[in-house]
Protein backbone atom coordinates (compact mmCIF):
# COMPACT_ATOMS: atom_id res chain seq x y z
CA UNK A 1 0.00 0.00 0.00
CA UNK A 2 1.74 3.69 -0.97
CA UNK A 3 0.63 5.77 1.92
CA UNK A 4 0.22 9.27 2.38
CA UNK A 5 3.30 11.14 3.74
CA UNK A 6 1.54 12.22 6.80
CA UNK A 7 1.23 8.78 7.97
CA UNK A 8 5.50 8.70 8.35
CA UNK A 9 4.70 11.48 11.57
CA UNK A 10 2.20 9.02 12.84
CA UNK A 11 3.19 6.04 15.61
CA UNK A 12 0.93 3.82 17.83
CA UNK A 13 0.40 5.64 21.43
CA UNK A 14 1.87 4.21 24.42
CA UNK A 15 -1.08 5.42 25.93
CA UNK A 16 -3.45 3.61 23.99
CA UNK A 17 -1.36 0.12 23.99
CA UNK A 18 -1.48 0.24 27.74
CA UNK A 19 -4.79 0.45 28.07
CA UNK A 20 -5.54 -2.66 26.48
CA UNK A 21 -3.17 -4.55 29.21
CA UNK A 22 -5.15 -2.19 32.00
CA UNK A 23 -8.64 -3.75 31.16
CA UNK A 24 -7.19 -6.54 32.97
CA UNK A 25 -9.55 -7.05 36.02
CA UNK A 26 -5.84 -7.33 38.13
CA UNK A 27 -4.51 -4.42 37.01
CA UNK A 28 -4.43 -1.35 39.41
CA UNK A 29 -4.19 1.52 36.55
CA UNK A 30 -2.53 5.25 36.82
CA UNK A 31 -2.39 5.31 33.30
CA UNK A 32 -5.45 6.51 31.40
CA UNK A 33 -7.45 9.83 31.67
CA UNK A 34 -10.48 7.51 32.67
CA UNK A 35 -13.34 8.86 34.95
CA UNK A 36 -14.75 6.77 37.36
CA UNK A 37 -17.06 4.27 35.48
CA UNK A 38 -18.99 4.04 39.37
CA UNK A 39 -19.84 7.20 39.16
CA UNK A 40 -21.80 7.13 35.43
CA UNK A 41 -25.42 8.30 35.77
CA UNK A 42 -25.82 4.88 34.30
CA UNK A 43 -30.23 4.73 35.52
CA UNK A 44 -30.58 8.24 34.33
CA UNK A 45 -29.30 7.90 31.14
CA UNK A 46 -31.30 4.46 30.89
CA UNK A 47 -34.67 6.66 31.96
CA UNK A 48 -33.51 9.28 29.33
CA UNK A 49 -32.78 7.14 26.11
CA UNK A 50 -36.25 5.52 26.80
CA UNK A 51 -38.25 9.10 26.85
CA UNK A 52 -36.00 10.19 23.96
CA UNK A 53 -37.15 7.36 21.77
CA UNK A 54 -40.28 7.34 22.51
CA UNK A 55 -41.49 10.71 22.45
CA UNK A 56 -39.11 11.55 19.53
CA UNK A 57 -38.22 8.44 18.22
CA UNK A 58 -38.20 9.48 14.22
CA UNK A 59 -36.26 12.33 14.99
CA UNK A 60 -33.31 10.98 16.99
CA UNK A 61 -32.95 8.47 14.90
CA UNK A 62 -32.72 10.26 11.46
CA UNK A 63 -29.92 12.33 10.01
CA UNK A 64 -29.88 15.86 11.54
CA UNK A 65 -28.05 19.19 11.34
CA UNK A 66 -24.18 19.12 10.99
CA UNK A 67 -23.88 22.27 13.42
CA UNK A 68 -25.29 20.18 15.67
CA UNK A 69 -28.66 19.76 17.67
CA UNK A 70 -30.02 23.16 18.06
CA UNK A 71 -31.57 23.28 21.42
CA UNK A 72 -27.96 21.31 23.17
CA UNK A 73 -26.13 24.01 21.04
CA UNK A 74 -28.65 26.98 23.25
CA UNK A 75 -28.30 24.87 26.58
CA UNK A 76 -24.23 24.86 26.15
CA UNK A 77 -24.40 28.79 25.35
CA UNK A 78 -26.27 29.60 27.83
CA UNK A 79 -24.23 27.60 30.25
CA UNK A 80 -20.95 28.62 29.02
CA UNK A 81 -22.74 32.28 29.60
CA UNK A 82 -23.28 32.36 32.92
CA UNK A 83 -20.03 30.16 33.84
CA UNK A 84 -17.40 32.09 31.83
CA UNK A 85 -19.05 35.62 31.19
CA UNK A 86 -19.55 35.01 27.18
CA UNK A 87 -21.82 36.17 25.52
CA UNK A 88 -22.54 33.33 23.13
CA UNK A 89 -25.17 32.00 21.46
CA UNK A 90 -25.89 28.63 19.22
CA UNK A 91 -24.48 30.50 16.05
CA UNK A 92 -20.88 30.17 17.95
CA UNK A 93 -20.93 26.46 18.44
CA UNK A 94 -20.04 23.34 17.11
CA UNK A 95 -21.51 19.90 18.74
CA UNK A 96 -18.28 17.83 17.93
CA UNK A 97 -17.13 13.96 18.97
CA UNK A 98 -15.57 14.74 22.07
CA UNK A 99 -12.93 17.75 22.56
CA UNK A 100 -10.44 14.94 20.07
CA UNK A 101 -12.47 15.76 17.19
CA UNK A 102 -12.81 19.58 17.76
CA UNK A 103 -8.94 19.21 17.66
CA UNK A 104 -8.66 17.47 14.52
CA UNK A 105 -11.17 19.72 12.85
CA UNK A 106 -9.54 23.07 13.68
CA UNK A 107 -6.51 21.26 12.69
CA UNK A 108 -7.85 20.94 9.35
CA UNK A 109 -9.02 24.46 9.47
CA UNK A 110 -5.94 26.10 10.51
CA UNK A 111 -2.63 23.83 9.61
CA UNK A 112 -0.85 23.83 6.41
CA UNK A 113 2.08 21.20 5.90
CA UNK A 114 5.28 23.07 8.05
CA UNK A 115 3.22 25.02 10.01
CA UNK A 116 4.49 25.96 13.47
CA UNK A 117 2.38 24.64 16.33
CA UNK A 118 3.38 26.13 19.58
CA UNK A 119 2.41 24.49 23.19
CA UNK A 120 2.56 23.50 26.66
CA UNK A 121 5.87 21.72 27.33
CA UNK A 122 4.44 18.58 28.24
CA UNK A 123 1.34 18.35 26.45
CA UNK A 124 -1.95 16.43 25.75
CA UNK A 125 -0.19 13.53 23.60
CA UNK A 126 -3.18 13.28 21.22
CA UNK A 127 -3.17 16.99 20.50
CA UNK A 128 0.19 16.26 19.06
CA UNK A 129 -0.82 13.91 17.33
CA UNK A 130 -3.57 15.62 15.57
CA UNK A 131 -0.92 18.32 14.31
CA UNK A 132 1.54 15.79 13.10
CA UNK A 133 -0.89 14.28 11.02
CA UNK A 134 -1.47 17.79 9.42
CA UNK A 135 2.27 17.76 8.71
CA UNK A 136 2.59 20.26 10.98
CA UNK A 137 5.74 21.11 12.97
CA UNK A 138 5.20 20.81 16.91
CA UNK A 139 7.54 23.32 19.27
CA UNK A 140 7.76 23.25 22.83
CA UNK A 141 7.13 26.29 24.85
CA UNK A 142 8.74 26.39 28.45
CA UNK A 143 6.20 26.33 31.69
CA UNK A 144 6.39 27.15 35.30
CA UNK A 145 4.05 26.88 38.04
CA UNK A 146 1.82 29.70 37.27
CA UNK A 147 2.08 28.67 33.00
CA UNK A 148 3.62 29.46 29.43
CA UNK A 149 6.43 31.15 30.14
CA UNK A 150 5.96 34.61 28.15
CA UNK A 151 9.62 34.97 27.68
CA UNK A 152 10.29 31.91 26.28
CA UNK A 153 7.06 32.63 23.82
CA UNK A 154 8.09 36.08 22.42
CA UNK A 155 11.29 34.02 21.77
CA UNK A 156 10.02 31.64 19.86
CA UNK A 157 7.82 33.78 18.30
CA UNK A 158 10.41 36.26 16.91
CA UNK A 159 12.73 33.38 16.01
CA UNK A 160 10.19 31.36 14.06
CA UNK A 161 8.16 32.98 11.14
CA UNK A 162 5.57 30.81 10.08
CA UNK A 163 3.62 30.13 13.85
CA UNK A 164 0.04 29.33 12.87
CA UNK A 165 -1.18 28.34 16.33
CA UNK A 166 -0.85 28.27 20.24
CA UNK A 167 -2.16 25.12 21.79
CA UNK A 168 -2.99 25.29 25.68
CA UNK A 169 -4.52 23.82 28.64
CA UNK A 170 -4.61 26.22 30.96
CA UNK A 171 -7.04 24.38 33.90
CA UNK A 172 -5.70 21.24 35.27
CA UNK A 173 -3.56 20.55 32.01
CA UNK A 174 -2.68 17.27 30.92
CA UNK A 175 -0.40 15.99 31.69
CA UNK A 176 1.12 17.74 34.28
CA UNK A 177 -2.43 18.93 36.13
CA UNK A 178 -1.18 22.83 36.39
CA UNK A 179 -3.52 25.82 36.17
CA UNK A 180 -2.42 29.16 34.84
CA UNK A 181 -3.07 32.39 36.73
CA UNK A 182 -5.20 35.15 35.38
CA UNK A 183 -2.21 37.70 35.02
CA UNK A 184 0.10 34.71 32.48
CA UNK A 185 -3.22 33.78 30.49
CA UNK A 186 -3.54 38.00 29.70
CA UNK A 187 0.50 38.27 29.05
CA UNK A 188 0.20 35.14 26.58
CA UNK A 189 -3.08 36.66 24.99
CA UNK A 190 -1.50 39.32 24.52
CA UNK A 191 1.50 38.14 22.99
CA UNK A 192 -0.25 35.49 20.85
CA UNK A 193 -2.79 38.68 19.24
CA UNK A 194 0.63 40.72 18.59
CA UNK A 195 2.45 38.00 16.38
CA UNK A 196 -1.51 37.55 15.08
CA UNK A 197 -1.26 34.15 16.13
CA UNK A 198 -4.41 32.05 16.92
CA UNK A 199 -4.96 30.22 20.35
CA UNK A 200 -6.51 27.19 20.43
CA UNK A 201 -7.79 27.09 24.22
CA UNK A 202 -8.63 23.04 25.19
CA UNK A 203 -10.72 22.91 28.32
CA UNK A 204 -12.17 19.79 29.11
CA UNK A 205 -10.96 19.65 32.83
CA UNK A 206 -12.16 23.41 33.60
CA UNK A 207 -15.60 22.25 35.65
CA UNK A 208 -13.64 19.70 37.76
CA UNK A 209 -12.35 21.78 40.60
CA UNK A 210 -11.20 20.70 44.09
CA UNK A 211 -9.83 23.10 45.67
CA UNK A 212 -8.23 27.48 44.57
CA UNK A 213 -10.17 29.79 43.01
CA UNK A 214 -11.92 29.82 39.27
CA UNK A 215 -10.43 32.30 36.73
CA UNK A 216 -12.01 33.15 33.28
CA UNK A 217 -10.44 31.81 30.70
CA UNK A 218 -8.90 33.17 27.78
CA UNK A 219 -11.70 33.10 25.33
CA UNK A 220 -13.48 35.15 28.08
CA UNK A 221 -11.69 38.06 27.77
CA UNK A 222 -12.61 40.83 25.01
CA UNK A 223 -9.41 40.63 23.44
CA UNK A 224 -10.14 37.16 22.43
CA UNK A 225 -10.78 37.57 19.06
CA UNK A 226 -8.34 34.50 17.61
CA UNK A 227 -9.12 32.34 20.50
CA UNK A 228 -11.39 28.84 19.92
CA UNK A 229 -12.63 27.27 22.54
CA UNK A 230 -13.20 23.50 23.05
CA UNK A 231 -15.33 21.78 25.86
CA UNK A 232 -16.67 18.42 26.02
CA UNK A 233 -18.76 16.16 27.83
CA UNK A 234 -16.72 13.60 28.56
CA UNK A 235 -15.49 14.30 31.85
CA UNK A 236 -18.66 15.92 33.54
CA UNK A 237 -20.86 13.17 32.30
CA UNK A 238 -19.21 9.93 29.90
CA UNK A 239 -16.49 9.60 27.78
CA UNK A 240 -18.38 7.01 25.86
CA UNK A 241 -21.28 9.41 24.15
CA UNK A 242 -18.03 10.91 22.73
CA UNK A 243 -19.76 13.95 22.48
CA UNK A 244 -17.57 17.56 23.18
CA UNK A 245 -18.02 21.17 20.86
CA UNK A 246 -16.15 23.98 19.76
CA UNK A 247 -17.13 27.59 20.99
CA UNK A 248 -15.23 30.24 18.91
CA UNK A 249 -16.22 33.58 16.02
CA UNK A 250 -19.61 32.79 13.62
CA UNK A 251 -17.08 33.19 10.69
CA UNK A 252 -14.94 30.65 12.25
CA UNK A 253 -17.89 28.24 13.29
CA UNK A 254 -19.58 28.52 9.31
CA UNK A 255 -15.95 26.95 8.30
CA UNK A 256 -15.57 24.20 10.55
CA UNK A 257 -18.89 23.22 9.70
CA UNK A 258 -18.47 23.03 5.84
CA UNK A 259 -15.26 20.39 7.20
CA UNK A 260 -17.08 18.73 9.61
CA UNK A 261 -19.73 18.08 6.69
CA UNK A 262 -17.07 15.91 4.93
CA UNK A 263 -15.59 14.48 7.79
CA UNK A 264 -18.91 12.64 9.00
CA UNK A 265 -21.95 14.73 7.82
CA UNK A 266 -22.79 15.55 11.66
CA UNK A 267 -22.69 14.07 15.34
CA UNK A 268 -24.98 11.15 16.50
CA UNK A 269 -28.77 13.10 16.91
CA UNK A 270 -30.21 10.68 19.33
CA UNK A 271 -26.81 11.09 21.61
CA UNK A 272 -27.46 14.86 20.96
CA UNK A 273 -31.15 14.52 22.29
CA UNK A 274 -30.13 11.99 25.18
CA UNK A 275 -28.11 14.83 26.87
CA UNK A 276 -30.44 17.52 26.30
CA UNK A 277 -33.11 15.22 28.03
CA UNK A 278 -30.73 13.97 30.60
CA UNK A 279 -29.98 18.03 31.50
CA UNK A 280 -33.73 18.85 31.55
CA UNK A 281 -35.20 15.88 33.74
CA UNK A 282 -31.49 16.00 36.04
CA UNK A 283 -29.46 18.47 38.19
CA UNK A 284 -26.09 18.36 36.05
CA UNK A 285 -24.35 20.20 38.50
CA UNK A 286 -25.04 18.03 41.28
CA UNK A 287 -23.77 15.01 39.08
CA UNK A 288 -20.56 17.16 39.03
CA UNK A 289 -20.89 18.02 42.54
CA UNK A 290 -20.47 14.37 43.52
CA UNK A 291 -18.32 13.97 41.09
CA UNK A 292 -15.99 16.91 42.63
CA UNK A 293 -16.10 15.07 46.05
CA UNK A 294 -15.17 11.75 44.87
CA UNK A 295 -12.18 13.10 42.68
CA UNK A 296 -11.00 15.61 45.83
CA UNK A 297 -10.99 12.83 48.12
CA UNK A 298 -8.78 10.32 45.59
CA UNK A 299 -6.50 13.41 44.81
CA UNK A 300 -5.74 13.92 48.73
CA UNK A 301 -5.12 10.44 49.13
CA UNK A 302 -2.66 10.08 46.09
CA UNK A 303 -0.63 13.39 47.03
CA UNK A 304 -0.06 11.63 50.89
CA UNK A 305 0.61 8.49 49.11
CA UNK A 306 3.36 10.19 47.57
CA UNK A 307 4.65 12.11 50.28
CA UNK A 308 4.58 9.18 52.45
CA UNK A 309 5.92 6.34 49.71
CA UNK A 310 8.24 8.08 47.33
CA UNK A 311 11.84 9.65 47.64
CA UNK A 312 11.55 13.07 49.36
CA UNK A 313 13.54 14.97 46.36
CA UNK A 314 10.75 13.76 43.78
CA UNK A 315 8.64 16.72 42.66
CA UNK A 316 4.96 16.90 42.25
CA UNK A 317 2.27 18.82 41.49
CA UNK A 318 -0.52 19.48 43.42
CA UNK A 319 -3.27 19.65 41.44
CA UNK A 320 -6.43 22.32 42.32
CA UNK A 321 -8.25 20.14 39.74
CA UNK A 322 -8.78 17.39 36.84
CA UNK A 323 -7.30 14.09 36.78
CA UNK A 324 -3.47 13.98 36.89
CA UNK A 325 -0.82 14.51 38.52
CA UNK A 326 2.62 14.33 37.54
CA UNK A 327 5.82 13.64 38.60
CA UNK A 328 9.70 14.60 38.52
CA UNK A 329 11.43 11.74 39.63
CA UNK A 330 15.00 11.81 40.72
CA UNK A 331 17.97 11.38 37.77
CA UNK A 332 19.24 8.89 36.43
CA UNK A 333 15.36 7.32 36.83
CA UNK A 334 13.98 5.90 33.47
CA UNK A 335 10.42 5.87 34.30
CA UNK A 336 9.69 3.81 30.80
CA UNK A 337 12.30 0.94 32.28
CA UNK A 338 9.98 1.53 35.63
CA UNK A 339 6.65 0.91 33.90
CA UNK A 340 7.87 -2.82 32.48
CA UNK A 341 8.76 -3.47 36.47
CA UNK A 342 5.43 -1.74 37.61
CA UNK A 343 3.65 -3.82 34.91
CA UNK A 344 5.06 -7.57 36.70
CA UNK A 345 3.94 -5.67 39.88
CA UNK A 346 0.35 -5.31 38.09
CA UNK A 347 0.22 -1.34 38.27
CA UNK A 348 0.40 0.62 35.70
CA UNK A 349 0.92 4.64 34.89
CA UNK A 350 2.25 6.63 31.99
CA UNK A 351 5.95 7.54 31.36
CA UNK A 352 5.99 10.98 30.51
CA UNK A 353 8.42 11.03 27.47
CA UNK A 354 5.63 10.91 25.06
CA UNK A 355 4.16 14.13 26.20
CA UNK A 356 7.00 15.74 24.58
CA UNK A 357 6.97 17.52 21.38
CA UNK A 358 10.35 17.76 21.19
CA UNK A 359 12.87 17.39 23.97
CA UNK A 360 11.53 14.00 26.22
CA UNK A 361 12.32 14.23 30.29
CA UNK A 362 12.94 10.32 31.01
CA UNK A 363 12.53 10.93 34.52
CA UNK A 364 8.79 12.15 34.43
CA UNK A 365 5.37 10.08 34.95
CA UNK A 366 2.03 11.24 34.83
CA UNK A 367 -0.81 9.52 37.27
CA UNK A 368 -4.24 9.55 36.89
CA UNK A 369 -6.54 9.25 39.99
CA UNK A 370 -9.81 9.75 39.38
CA UNK A 371 -10.63 5.90 38.69
CA UNK A 372 -9.06 4.11 41.43
CA UNK A 373 -10.93 4.20 44.44
CA UNK A 374 -8.45 5.33 47.91
CA UNK A 375 -7.92 1.82 48.60
CA UNK A 376 -6.33 0.87 45.52
CA UNK A 377 -4.59 4.21 45.12
CA UNK A 378 -2.61 3.69 48.62
CA UNK A 379 -1.63 0.25 47.00
CA UNK A 380 -1.04 0.96 44.21
CA UNK A 381 1.35 3.96 44.74
CA UNK A 382 3.33 2.23 47.84
CA UNK A 383 4.21 -0.36 44.93
CA UNK A 384 5.30 2.50 42.64
CA UNK A 385 7.56 4.33 45.60
CA UNK A 386 9.11 0.45 46.37
CA UNK A 387 10.02 0.44 42.38
CA UNK A 388 11.15 3.83 42.47
CA UNK A 389 13.80 3.61 45.69
CA UNK A 390 14.54 -0.12 44.52
CA UNK A 391 15.84 1.53 41.40
CA UNK A 392 17.61 4.42 42.87
CA UNK A 393 19.44 2.20 44.84
CA UNK A 394 20.97 -0.12 42.04
N1 LIG B 1 -8.12 17.49 25.31
C1 LIG B 1 -7.49 17.06 26.41
C2 LIG B 1 -6.52 17.97 27.08
C3 LIG B 1 -7.72 15.77 26.90
O1 LIG B 1 -7.07 15.36 27.98
C4 LIG B 1 -8.65 14.94 26.23
C5 LIG B 1 -8.95 13.52 26.66
N2 LIG B 1 -8.56 13.06 27.80
C6 LIG B 1 -9.28 15.44 25.10
C7 LIG B 1 -9.00 16.72 24.66
C8 LIG B 1 -10.27 14.62 24.31
O2 LIG B 1 -11.34 14.27 25.08
P1 LIG B 1 -12.79 13.95 24.50
O3 LIG B 1 -12.65 13.74 23.03
O4 LIG B 1 -13.24 12.75 25.22
O5 LIG B 1 -13.61 15.16 24.81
Amino acid sequence: MKYANRMKNLHASEIRELLKITERPDIISFAGGLPAAELFPIEEMAAVSATVLKEHGEKALQYSTTEGFQPLRKWIAERENQRIKTKLTEENLLITHGSQQALDLVGKLLINKGDVILCESPTYLSALNVFKTFEGQVLEVQTDQDGMIVSDLERLLKETPNVKLLYVIPTFQNPSGKTWSLERKKQILAVANRYDVAIVEDAPYEELRYSGEFTLPMFSFPESKNVIRTGSFSKILCPGLRLGWIAADVEVIEKLVLIKQSTDLQCNTFTQMQIVQFVQENDLDAHIARLIQAYRSRRDAAISAIKKYFPENTHYTRPEGGLFIWLELPEPLNTTALLEKSLERNVAFVSGESFYAEHPRYNTMRLNFSCMNEENIEIGFKILGELVHEELAK
